[in-house]
């Protein structure tokens, strides 16, 4: 199938969509976005009336996205929304990215809080990353990172009285997810990217959504660009270390000569991840002995982090 010059309502195309041949102008292009994340939201069961929704946003193009999409589609819905900011302390990367979120959030009037590493952990992520080399550490960037970004988001939602995260991770960061975990043989990772999965504890109970989880990345950056939404366009200095640049790359070579192809993986991922969270035991929720969070282990995966940079 070939790109068409109209839409099919006659406008100029300006997207054209290769695994399904269609040619889309700007305005039925967002259509298909909002009507989407509409029905991955209901096909997943992701809300219930009178959530309590914080949006983790990095002001990037997809989580902008997703904070502009939310707002469209749970009008009417009897859910809050609201939204977060983490700014982990990367140096003329960051600063920009925590402009453009609270740009967005303030021309949409949904209350943001923004909140950070130092204020958390007491640091900020150049500065542990730059002490690995005299500590030994060979963790990678994302590594160090990952579980204080976690940590960081839960408490922030705590803080704003959520019952619901929502975050932007789209079709291409769930397959490239699941690739990792299973070049490391992270069978308990992959059962996370089961949208039914849940975690929870006694104290606070916390249900993290994917509404873009079958959306494809680059629709997303089209749909920011669309839509005139301020959003980063600079990656994280820290984003090539891992193997998730070469699964970037080899999924969407993939992608180019068979289109169609992330979306079918992505129906077996989410089937292996079902299959994975109905059948693995579960593992015991216990408290963390440092910190007192909810912690799969004797000591969470924060604390585990963070006695490292002592
Ligand atoms: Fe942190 Fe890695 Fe994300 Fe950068 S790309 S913000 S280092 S998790």
């Amino acid at each position: 199938m070939s790109p068409k010059p109209s839409c099919r309502c006659g406008a100029k195309a300006v997207y054209f969509r290769a695994y399904n041949g269609e040619s889309l102008c700007a305005k039925c292009f967002s259509a298909s976005i909002f009507e989407k994340t509409k029905k991955t939201i209901s096909k997943y069961g992701m809300l219930n009336f009178r959530d309590s929704v914080a949006v983790a946003i990095s002001g990037g193009k997809d989580s902008s996205s997703l904070l502009y999409v939310l707002n469209e589609v749970m009008k009417g819905h009897g859910s809050k929304l609201q939204a977060l900011t983490v700014d982990e302390g990367i140096n003329g990367y960051r600063d920009e990215s925590v402009k453009n979120a609270k740009e967005l959030a303030e021309k949409l009037s949904i209350p943001l809080l923004v909140c950070s590493y130092e204020e958390f952990f007491g640091f900020a992520l150049d500065d542990a990353l730059e002490q690995r080399k005299d500590k030994g550490i060979s963790s990678t960037s994302c590594a160090v990172c990952g579980p204080l970004r976690r940590r960081s988001i839960d408490n922030a939602a705590k803080a704003l009285g959520a019952n619901v995260v929502a975050t932007a991770h789209n079709l291409d960061d769930v397959l490239q997810t699941f690739f990792i975990n299973l070049h490391s043989g992270d069978t308990e990772r992959i059962k996370w990217l089961s949208p039914a999965y849940k975690e929870s504890s006694e104290n606070f109970k916390l249900r993290r959504i994917k509404p873009f989880l079958e959306i494809y990345e680059q629709e997303l950056a089209f749909f920011a660009y669309a839509n005139n939404l301020p959003f980063q366009s600079e990656s994280c200095p820290y984003m090539n270390e891992g193997i998730r640049t070469e699964i970037r790359t080899y999924l969407n070579k993939l992608e180019q000569s068979h289109p169609g192809a992330k979306y079918s993986t992505l129906r077996t991922v989410l089937q292996i991840a079902n299959g994975l969270e109905g059948s693995l035991p579960k593992k015991e929720i216990r408290t963390c002995s440092k910190c007192g969070s909810v912690s799969t282990g004797e000591v969470c995966s924060v604390c585990k982090t963070l006695v490292q940079f002592q």
